[in-house]
């Protein structure tokens, strides 16, 4: 099934209920090349080892300017040039290296995403936006530039492991917070097992995250206003993720509770939401408490890409599916913390 969806910066094809054999008729094999890492290599490499293959380690650490050195050599070694399309096959990682490669190779080639996890599928490959870390700050540099094509192929999601499952529901737990509340009532009556034995449940799961994430990006494709709703949970997410190393969906989960307490006090929701979401998150394998180090905490969001002076611009819930970006001072952030820290002792 083809969807085109029109970007300001670019035109995505979506090749949704897929298979990835359909790649060879979509980008033929001699000028194109794939990126992957090492574990999708070694599960899938025979689907693909007709084209020329560039393999990474798998993992968040290769997010780096070594990564993005290296693998630019490789590309000029194959004579890659701007007629190929680097097609990035794995999960979020794979397509924030992919993504923000070819946007500065050559100033500029075309790539494409197999998103093959499920939080590549209904994150990270959409919208455009990718990037690499720097010291301890997550995608600090990046682009906002559109893949040609993403294809979808659920069936990779037979061999991810239950903790990627995981991190890919504290996403779509994140879409049903902030846009769709029918989202929340199928996950509460599912869950990891229905969603992995049924693949045309997952398949329609995933096709309105496609489309909730699409319809909030194609508004605002620089992130000036509305696209920033999708940081939920993410403001704090990252500082946990940072200083604790959790997985990212983990972190996004706590970073969720937090933002939630702050919404009790800065937009009167009720605690019952934050007692459903709790009870969501745990349904789906992910933390709702952590022991943490508020200081620490303060300080990494004070180097965040979303300061302003002495706040910071933090998404809250007036209920469930109305977000509302807020700024936050770093006062009053601490004090949502200090909830959330408290939280641990119950
Ligand atoms: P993300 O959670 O952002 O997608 P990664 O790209 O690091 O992050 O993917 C998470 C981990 O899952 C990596 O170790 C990756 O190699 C592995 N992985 C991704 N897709 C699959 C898959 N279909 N089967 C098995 N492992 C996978
Ligand atoms: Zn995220």
């Amino acid at each position: 099934m083809l969807h085109t969806i029109s970007f300001p910066t670019g035109k995505v094809d979506y090749y949704l209920n897929s298979s990835c054999s359909q790649l060879f008729q979509i980008a033929p094999t001699a000028h194109n090349i794939i990126i992957t890492d090492k574990n999708i290599n070694q599960f899938y490499g025979d689907l693909f080892s007709i084209y020329r293959v560039i393999i990474i380690k798998p993992g968040e650490d290769s997010k780096n300017w070594e990564t993005i050195n290296s693998l630019a050599s490789k590309l000029a070694a194959l004579e890659v040039h701007k007629t190929t399309t680097i097609i990035g096959i794995g999960g979020g990682v794979i397509s924030d290296i992919v993504g923000f490669l070819a946007s500065v190779y050559m100033r500029g080639v075309s790539f494409a995403f197999v998103p093959t996890s499920l939080l590549g599928m209904v994150d990270a490959a959409i919208g455009g936006k990718n990037g690499i870390n720097v010291d301890v700050h997550k995608n600090m540099i990046g682009t906002i530039r559109q893949p040609k094509f993403i294809l979808y192929d659920t069936s990779f999601l037979k061999t991810l492991p239950d903790e990627e499952w995981s991190n890919g529901f504290a996403e779509i737990i994140k879409y049903g917070c902030i846009g769709e509340p029918k989202i929340l009532a199928d996950l509460e009556t599912n869950n990891i097992n229905t969603f992995r034995s049924k693949p045309e449940k997952m398949n329609e799961l995933i096709a309105i995250c496609i489309q909730q994430k699409n319809n909030i990006v194609v508004s605002d494709e620089q992130e000036s206003g509305v696209r920033k709703v999708l940081n939920f949970g993410h403001t704090t997410g990252h500082a946990f993720e940072t200083l604790y190393k959790l997985p990212h969906g983990q972190a996004v989960s706590l970073g969720m509770l937090v933002a939630l307490i702050a919404s009790e006090k800065h937009t009167n929701l009720s605690t019952t939401v934050r007692m459903q979401i709790i009870q969501t998150l745990q349904h789906y394998g992910l933390p709702v408490k952590l022991r943490f180090d508020i200081d620490k905490v303060v300080q990494t969001l004070r180097l965040d890409k979303k300061r302003n002076n002495d706040a910071i611009d933090f998404v809250l819930l007036e209920a469930l599916g109305k977000p509302i970006v807020k700024s936050l001072t770093f006062t009053e952030i601490r004090e949502a913390l200090q909830i959330f820290a408290d939280a641990i002792k119950h």
